[in-house]
């Protein structure tokens, strides 16, 4: 087998081994079945227990309450970013208040203005987007459609320690990039999606978790594919939905559950790994510069620079050398990122560490 290396990609990102090499044994024929994942109709008895298998393990994983339905949709989560809006603003008197901490809650907000009116709550441009606000400072309208907020800002790697509280306005939530990280109370939330490519399977698949009340509330002109009341209706096969990207999402979920024992182990190992990282940028003293505030620091993406900027391109090279890959930042914010999603071993990321240490020694 070629080498793996260790992808730092904001994503798609990494997937669990495990996971990769039972999809690689089973491609040509699934246990059982004698057919690939990727020939068998979305209708057959084998692929209805695998999509429901996969949403029974994201119902345990996240102990999603049974007045939520979820949803495995297409689109990507930007398509959420219409979707939102379409069923939920659209044609309403009331505003959506926007919770701005980066470039994805930025671009949420700007789909919703072509549904309807937006307020920002609150903007983190001021400090170029390095936290995200405490409660009191957030300005809400009580009587606002819903609340969005992007709970991990995958770019400036930024991320919510816990949920803003909403009231009664439901509150809704991009969880793209820290989705599966660590335990969440669905409860608080009105709708909590987020795209696969990250922390859940491959690219494809984007699950909505969705609050019942909420589907009532759809208008009935939308066209069908926009409409969640009617996707939910048909259980996520109101067309043929990405087959392949649901059975890797029952794989991960598997492995969730099966090996690492569940979200609270997760976030555990999530923790020692970043803390890798910070532990390492500390000891260099100023060499490397953390874009987050220590508050709103992320879990999942470590958007750093180094204080000598043309020491980037050396950096980037060298670590590539070493099999540390797609480090470099995005061009927004400059510098570089560490990606460190579920899948990412604690070995990727010592490795990781021990590099920056070295690097500092040797061009301090
Ligand atoms: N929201 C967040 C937080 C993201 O990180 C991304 C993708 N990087 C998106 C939305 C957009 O996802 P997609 O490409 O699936 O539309």
């Amino acid at each position: 087998m070629e080498k793996r290396v260790y992808n730092f990609s904001p994503g798609p990102a990494m997937l669990p081994l495990p996971v990769l090499e039972e999809a690689q044994r089973d491609l040509l024929a699934l246990p059982g079945v004698g057919m690939s994942i990727l020939e068998i109709s979305h209708r057959s008895k084998e692929f209805t227990q695998i999509i429901e298998q996969a949403e029974a393990n994201l119902r345990r994983l996240l102990a999603i309450p049974d007045n939520y339905r979820v949803l495995f949709l297409q689109g990507g989560a930007q398509m959420q970013f219409a979707m939102v809006p379409m069923n939920f603003l659209r044609g309403s008197d009331k505003a959506a208040d926007y919770i701005l901490t980066g470039t994805w809650g930025k671009k949420a907000s700007g789909e919703a203005k072509t549904q309807g009116k937006v307020r920002v709550a609150w903007d983190g441009q001021e400090t170029n987007y390095d936290r995200v606000p405490e409660q009191a400072q957030l300005d809400l309208d009580p009587k606002a459609a819903y609340v969005h907020f992007t709970s991990n800002e995958t770019i400036q790697g930024v991320q919510f320690p816990t949920e803003p509280d909403t009231g009664n306005v439901p509150l809704v939530c991009d969880a793209s990039s820290d989705f599966l990280c660590r335990p969440v109370p669905i409860e608080r939330y009105g709708i909590l999606y987020a795209c696969a490519q990250k922390n859940a399977g491959p690219a494809g698949v984007t699950v909505v978790i969705i609050r019942d009340d909420l589907l009532a509330k759809t208008p009935h002109d939308l066209p069908s594919m926009l409409n969640y009341k009617l996707l939910a209706e048909a259980k996520s096969l109101f067309n043929t939905p990405p087959v392949f990207a649901i059975y890797m999402v029952k794989l991960v979920t598997d492995w969730l559950l099966a090996e690492i024992g569940g979200l609270a182990k997760m976030l555990e190992l999530n923790q020692q790994k970043v803390q890798l990282l910070y532990d390492a940028i500390d000891r260099c003293e100023g060499f490397y510069d953390i874009h987050a505030a220590p508050d709103s620091r992320s879990l999942m993406n470590v958007a750093f620079r180094l204080a000598n900027a043309d020491l980037d391109a050396p950096f980037l090279e060298q670590a590539a050398q070493r099999g540390l890959a797609n480090l470099k930042g995005h061009r927004s914010v400059g510098g570089c990122r560490a990606s460190i999603y579920n899948a990412m071993p604690i070995e990727g990321v010592q490795t990781l560490a021990d590099f920056m240490l070295e690097f500092c020694d040797q061009r301090k």
